[in-house]
This record gives structure tokens, C-alpha cells and sequence, in this order.
């Protein structure tokens, strides 16, 4: 198929809900991708952060190949080798000790906030009604997940939603009034992905974790985006001492096999009983499998340690970009999770346009900002390749501005 057709096809037969670059990608290798001509692009998106180990990685290929041979998939009703396995591991990284297995980021924060209201119902409080959370949030597209999810253009069209939430600014003060004996739950991404590469300090942290302790109400840290070594670290929580008592992870989990999971600390665990959740996919064998070699090559084959180098290259060559350029106002993000902030006079998207045509696929998020979420693999060599690219692509959009 050509790509003009897969464009028809697709404007006839797929719901509208898209707009997308017009690349047809069919194939990748390590951090680049090539379209059907076969041009090469560098892909600093990942696939928002989920090709966790590049294109095309060859332990991961092999493994799928053989759990393909053996088996794929047999629900929930029975056992099989993998999902106790992968459990342990992300006990090893985040220390809670369960895990729920869903097939996205999403469902991760839909089960945590199920998981953190079945809690409530357990210990016969029926005064906890809100959920607290944070404005620029960005936590899913489900009814749920939307409903303490920030952006009023995702909201709005389908609200009624799920009543009780209320967005809170990153203001002590604000937070310690809103954080009460009402709260079930508080969810914070511990590093905003979406709402535009946004750390929470470590103060406003303590605020968070210090309101929860006096008020009782529980913690959720969405690491869906930042988790999972993104930043150098296995959780973004730890690097602000947070004590979630749940956390929500999905993207690099599966390195692209779709999988999320709700990690479950002890207090939520005791409270969960049989059929209070499900998934008939739910940490498959393929899925699982995935999520070993990820995490084999996170933990045991030395990428976390791989990131913190890279994390603190990119740091400095960024901070060297935005000196040399004027409408670079802010760098956010750690490892290889980066967001460059632009002044009003550049569009961020013109930026973003002018990498396209020099085959580099970077991203927009919210408030003007460009997001960096390469593959966690990506080599020193390539992410200063990538840097002066994007410097020219930079320089081409504030020539435009001016
Ligand atoms: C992407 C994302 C989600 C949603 O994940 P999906 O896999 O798209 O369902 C939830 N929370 C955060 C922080 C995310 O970045």
C-alpha cells in the first residue's frame, strides 16, 4: 500500500479523533524510525515515552518471538510463570509490595483511584468524597482518569463527570486547605508529563506528604510518564520523598507491548477483596514477558545507571543551547525526560515543524513548551547529534519570529 493510500483509508475508515504528522512509519532501529521511502528520522518521542528500548531491540524481538511459540495469553482465570515474576521485580524498584496488571496508563490510574476508594469503603468512612489533584494534571482519557485530568478542552464535552475532584495549584497554602478528613485520595505526577515537564519542588512535596499524614487521605503518584527510570531514578517519588501508597506506571513498562500495572502498598492491599477488579488481558505472558526484559535491562544489564549519564549530558548541552538562544526560557526534567520552554514570540509547533523537515520527531506539551522523551537507550553520540539539530531547528523558528 502506498502512502497516499494509507492517508485515504484512514480519512474514510478511522474515527476522527487524531490529527497526525502524514509519515507512514512501518519500520525502526534504535532510536531512529524510517518511513516508507526510507527516509531516516530520529525519534526523540519513543512513542510518548513507551519505546523504552528502542525500535526494533533485539533481546526483546527474541523474547516475543519465543513466547509467541509457547503462549500467549490464558485470562486471569488461571496461573502462569510470568506475573508473580514481574510483581517482584517492580516490588525491587518501588518497594510497594502488590501489583495489578491492566493494558495501559490509564487503567493503572483508573484501578488506583477504584483501589483508594474500595480502602474507604473497607474502613466504613463515607465522609471521604473528594479526590484531590493537581492543576496541569494530566492522568488519562476515561471517565475517571479524565475527571482529574486538568485540561478544561478534554473535560468539558463530556462532563457530567466523576463529582468530588478539585484541582489545586502547587501553593502550600492552597493544598494544606483542600488536602482534609474529605479526602480519599491525593494524585500527583510526581514530574508532569503532559501539563508540560513540570517537577513538583521538593517543597510542595512535603506539603502533599505532610497533609496526607495528618488527614489520613491516601496518595496516588502517577509515574506513568516519569517512572520506571526515565529520570535516572527508578520513581520520580523518591527523588522528592514521597511515601505513595499507590502508583500508577504503564508506557516504557512493556518497551511498546501495551501494559500498565497499579503498584499497591500495604495499607490499600488489605482492603482489596476477590472481584473487586479484573482485566481479561491483564499482564498476559506477552506482556509480561515484555515487561521482564525491560526491566532485566533497567535493573540488571545497567541502563539505569546508563541514564543518569546521559541525564546529565543532556542537562548540560541543553542549558548551553538555551544560553545561545533567547527565546529558550526555562529547561526542565532530569535523565532523559526534558522540556524546553519557549517565549511567546516562537511557537513551540514552528519548532517542532522545523525538526520535522530536518527528520527529527520531537513533540509539543502544554504552555509553549517542547518535550524530550527519547528511547532510554539513546548513546551520548546520538543525543548530541539530536541537540544540533534541534539548535538549527531552533535558530530557523526565532528567524521566523523575529
Ligand atoms: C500517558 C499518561 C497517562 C495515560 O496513559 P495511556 O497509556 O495513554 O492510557 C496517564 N498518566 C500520565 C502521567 C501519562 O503521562
Amino acid at each position: 500500500m502506498t502512502n497516499r493510500n494509507v492517508l485515504d483509508t484512514e480519512a474514510t475508515h478511522i474515527l476522527q479523533t487524531y490529527k497526525r504528522t502524514p509519515i507512514v512509519f512501518s519500520r525502526g532501529r534504535g532510536i531512529h524510525l524510517y518511513d516508507d521511502e526510507g527516509q531516516e528520522y530520529t525519534d526523540l518521542v519513543s512513542g510518548i515515552g513507551v519505546a523504552s528500548l528502542g525500535h526494533a531491540h533485539p533481546r526483546l524481538a527474541a523474547a516475543i518471538d519465543e513466547q509467541a511459540k509457547a503462549l500467549l495469553h490464558t485470562s486471569n482465570l488461571y496461573y502462569h510463570p510470568l506475573q508473580g515474576q514481574l510483581a517482584a521485580r517492580l516490588t525491587e524498584l518501588s518497594g510497594l509490595p502488590r501489583s495489578f496488571f491492566c493494558n495501559s496508563g490509564t487503567e493503572a490510574v483508573e484501578a488506583c483511584l477504584k483501589f483508594a476508594r474500595r480502602y474507604w469503603h473497607t474502613e466504613g468512612d463515607v465522609s471521604r468524597t473528594e479526590v484531590v489533584a493537581l492543576e496541569n494534571s494530566f492522568h488519562g482519557r476515561t471517565l475517571g482518569a479524565l475527571s482529574i485530568t486538568w485540561e478544561k478542552s478534554y473535560r468539558r464535552p463530556f462532563e457530567p463527570l466523576v463529582p468530588g475532584v478539585r484541582f489545586v495549584p502547587r501553593e502550600a497554602a492552597a493544598l494544606t486547605e483542600a488536602i482534609s478528613t474529605n479526602t480519599q485520595v491525593v494524585i500527583v505526577e510526581p514530574l508532569q508529563g503532559e501539563g508540560g515537564v513540570r517537577p513538583l519542588s521538593k517543597n510542595i512535596a512535603r506539603t502533599i506528604q505532610k497533609a496526607c499524614d495528618d488527614t489520613g487521605a491516601l496518595l496516588i503518584t502517577d509515574e506513568v510518564q516519569c517512572g520506571l527510570g526515565r529520570t535516572g531514578r527508578p520513581f520520580y517519588f523518591q527523588a522528592l520523598d514521597l511515601r505513595p501508597d499507590l502508583i500508577s506506571v504503564g508506557k516504557a513498562l512493556g518497551a511498546g507491548v501495551p501494559i500498565g500495572a497499579a503498584l499497591v502498598g500495604e495499607r490499600v492491599s488489605a482492603a482489596v477483596a476477590y472481584g473487586d477488579h479484573g482485566s481479561t488481558y491483564g499482564g498476559n505472558l506477552l506482556a509480561c514477558r515484555a515487561a521482564l526484559v525491560f526491566l532485566e535491562e533497567l535493573m540488571d544489564r545497567g541502563l539505569l545507571g546508563h541514564i543518569v549519564t546521559i541525564g546529565a549530558l543532556a542537562h548540560q548541552q541543553l542549558q548551553e543551547l538555551a544560553n545561545r538562544h533567547p527565546s529558550i526560557i526555562d529547561i526542565r526534567g532530569e535523565g532523559v525526560m526534558w522540556g524546553i520552554e519557549i517565549d511567546g514570540n516562537t511557537d513551540a509547533t514552528a519548532i517542532v515543524t522545523a525538526a520535522l523537515k530536518r527528520c527529527l520527531l520531537i513533540n509539543r506539551t502544554a504552555g509553549n513548551v517542547i518535550r524530550l522523551l527519547p528511547p532510554l537507550t539513546i548513546t551520548e553520540d546520538e543525543l548530541s547529534t539530536a541537540l544540533a539539530t534541534l539548535e538549527a531547528a531552533v535558530a530557523e523558528a526565532e528567524a521566523r519570529a523575529s
